[in-house]
C-alpha cells in the first residue's frame, strides 16, 4: 500500500482577490485533486490563477457519501484540497463531515489559513476581543431565532453572526428586542470589497437603519455584538458587612467567617478579610 497522502483545508478570499495568500495558491497547484463546495465557481477561480486540475464536488447534500470516497483515495496517496464558496471551510460552510472522517481515519490533516469573514469583522469591530463567540447563522425561524436570542442574552462574551441580506432586518430587530437597543454592536458589510462599510451603533439604531435604509442590507454582513454587561456588584453598606462579620466571627474561625461573608455579599474575599482582621483586633 502506497504511502497515505494529506487532505489540505485552504481558505480562499472572501472578496478581494489577494487574500488569497502565496501558500494557498502553491497548494492548490499541486494537489491532485480539490474538493469544491461548488465546482463551476472554484473551477473558474482556479483558472483565473492559470491552475488546473480535477475538481469533485462535496457540498451538504452529499458530503457523507463523498467522504468515504476521499477517505480511500487519501489512503492509495492523493494529495487533496478542500476549499469552499469563500472563507474559511467548515466555518459555516461544508467540510466538517469530511475532515471529522478524515481525522477518524487518521489520516495527516493540514490547515491553510487565509480570510475568514467572522474574524475579519471582529478584528475592525473594536470590541473586546479576549472572549467571543461565533454563532454562526441564526435560525431561519423567527420563533427559534428569538428563543435562541434570549439564550444568548445575557452571554458576556462578544457575539459574532453571520446572516444573510433578506433576513438581516428582522434579525437586527430581533436582536435589539432580546439584547436591548442600547447594547453596543458592528455590523461589518462586504468585507475586504469595493463597498466594504462599518456600521458602528447600538443595535437599536442599527435595526432603525436597516428597516429604512436598504443600502444597510445589500451585500453580505457579519454583525458583531458586544456581550452582556458584567453586572457590576452594587456597593455594600459597610455596616451591614461589620454586624455580619460580627455575628460570624462570634462563633466560627477567622477564614471560615470571611468565606461566608464573602459569599453572602458579594464582595472581594480580600477586602473582606481585612475588614474581618479590623474588627477581630477591635479596630
Ligand atoms: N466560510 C466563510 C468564512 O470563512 O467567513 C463563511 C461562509 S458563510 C456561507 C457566508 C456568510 O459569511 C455570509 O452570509 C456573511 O454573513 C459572511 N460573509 C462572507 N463574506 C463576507 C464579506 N466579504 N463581508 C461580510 N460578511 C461576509
Amino acid at each position: 500500500m502506497s504511502a497515505p497522502g494529506t487532505l489540505f483545508v485552504v481558505a480562499t478570499p472572501i472578496g478581494h482577490r489577494g487574500d488569497l495568500t502565496a501558500r494557498a495558491r502553491e497548494v492548490l497547484g499541486s494537489v491532485d485533486l480539490v474538493a469544491a463546495e461548488d465546482t463551476r465557481h472554484t473551477g473558474a477561480f482556479l483558472a483565473q490563477l492559470g491552475i488546473q486540475v480535477p475538481l469533485i464536488a462535496v457540498h451538504e447534500h452529499n458530503e457523507g457519501e463523498r467522504a468515504a470516497d476521499l477517505v480511500r483515495r487519501l489512503q492509495q496517496g492523493s494529495r487533496i484540497a478542500l476549499v469552499s464558496d469563500a472563507g474559511t471551510p467548515l466555518v459555516s460552510d461544508p467540510g466538517y463531515r469530511l475532515v471529522a472522517a478524515v481525522a477518524a481515519a487518521g489520516l495527516p490533516i493540514v490547515p491553510v489559513p487565509g480570510a475568514c469573514a467572522a474574524i475579519a469583522a471582529l478584528s475592525v469591530a473594536g470590541l473586546p476581543t479576549d472572549r467571543f463567540a461565533f454563532e454562526g447563522f441564526l435560525p431561519a425561524r423567527s420563533s427559534a431565532r428569538r428563543t435562541r436570542l434570549e439564550s444568548l442574552a445575557g452571554d458576556a462574551r462578544t457575539l459574532i453572526f453571520y446572516e444573510a441580506p433578506h433576513r438581516l432586518a428582522e434579525t437586527l430587530a430581533d436582536l435589539a428586542v432580546a439584547f436591548g437597543a442600547e447594547r453596543p454592536a458592528v455590523l461589518a458589510r462586504e468585507l475586504t470589497k469595493l463597498h466594504e462599510t462599518l456600521y458602528r451603533q447600538p443595535l437599536g439604531a442599527l435595526a432603525a437603519a436597516a428597516a429604512s435604509d436598504p443600502n444597510i442590507v445589500r451585500g453580505e454582513a457579519v454583525l458583531v455584538v458586544a456581550g452582556a454587561p458584567v453586572e457590576v456588584a452594587a456597593a455594600i453598606d459597610p455596616a451591614r458587612l461589620d454586624r455580619l462579620l460580627r455575628g460570624l466571627l462570634a462563633g466560627l474561625p477567622l477564614s471560615q467567617a470571611v468565606d461566608l461573608a464573602a459569599e453572602a455579599t458579594g464582595e472581594r474575599r480580600n477586602r473582606v478579610y481585612e475588614r474581618a482582621l479590623e474588627l477581630r483586633g477591635g479596630g
